[in-house]
């Protein structure tokens, strides 16, 4: 693990924790544009590193929270940070993290949230999840993920990648590919290029944002059974008969030997209503 550590202005960067820093103030200006972070909002960051982006972002909003795991980071953040006032930063591992309840504490109320973040790439689908999850009245989501990733978060219907995160993702958010970034944009450089996404809340989004949990648990539900048909997969995963099964999917006007891959996200949304309706109706 050592041989692959480096250094950045003096300091050894942390290959396992995805250090791959951006120090280009003319790039870090050009994503704090794409976010579209303006005085009134609060900004939540995943990954401080050396502060760079923290700093543009707290210069553009109302409050920034930034998390950083790094021990060895914190006390240069913490000089670095005096006088920045409106940066508050979290030495915590972001996974272990209650985001609602350090942004309650951290954040002045009323204002507009918006996520902006190079993340770490090796937590990219549990980073992105728990904002979801979380974060999900968030105005936009801006993140630095890999280009295959970026990719997979805008994949539709039969196309390679869509699955349970994509889905959940265009529940609630336009997504778009807004920027890409070479590898040489890095410091280290990484092995792939990077696209910087940004998500947009759409004006109505598909699903109540305080039931994300509960649809993302049946999004991933719906997927678990990929070469299955859907009703294979329902029965399997919901304990549903086949007639049951049969009767939710013509209800819905699906056809009969349709496979999850093959919905559209809207269709994801109503084959869970539907499920939810027959649960509660007692037909099971
Ligand atoms: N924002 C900085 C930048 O753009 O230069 C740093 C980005 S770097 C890709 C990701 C940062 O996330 C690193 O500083 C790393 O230490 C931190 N990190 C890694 N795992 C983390 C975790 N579980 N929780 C919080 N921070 C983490």
């Amino acid at each position: 693990m050592h041989s692959k550590n480096k250094q950045t202005h003096g300091f050894h960067t942390k290959h396992a924790l995805g250090q791959n820093f951006l120090l280009d103030e003319s790039l870090l200006d050009t994503l704090c544009d794409l976010t579209g972070v303006g005085e009134e909002d609060n900004v939540l960051e995943i990954g401080t590193g050396m502060g760079t982006f923290t700093k543009r972002l707290s210069l553009r909003a109302h409050q920034v929270l930034t998390y950083e795991v790094d021990d060895s980071l914190i006390p240069m953040l913490r000089v670095f940070f005096e006088k920045y006032e409106n940066i508050t930063l979290i030495h915590q591992d972001v996974l272990e993290a209650d985001l609602q309840k350090d942004m309650d504490r951290v954040f002045d109320a009323g204002h507009p949230l918006r996520v902006a973040a190079n993340i770490p790439y090796y937590i990219t689908t549990p980073i992105i999840e728990r904002l979801l999850i979380s974060a999900s009245d968030a105005e936009s989501i801006s993140l630095m993920v890999q280009e295959e990733v970026a990719d997979k978060l805008l994949a539709g219907p039969r196309e390679e990648g869509y699955a349970p995160l994509p889905a959940f993702c265009q529940v609630y958010y336009n997504v778009r590919k807004a920027l890409p970034v070479p590898a040489s944009c890095f410091n280290p450089q990484p092995k792939v290029d990077s696209s910087f996404v940004v998500m947009e809340k759409k004006p109505d989004p598909l699903w109540p944002a305080d039931d994300a949990r509960a649809l993302y648990r049946a999004f991933r539900k719906f997927f678990a059974l990929r070469r299955k048909t859907l009703v294979n997969t329902l029965m399997n995963q919901f304990s549903f008969s086949r007639e049951q099964c049969l009767s939710l999917l013509s209800s819905l006007q699906m056809e009969e030997k349709v496979r999850s891959e093959e919905l559209s996200v809207p269709q994801l949304v109503e084959l869970h209503s539907g499920i939810l309706k027959m649960l509660e109706e007692g037909i099971k």
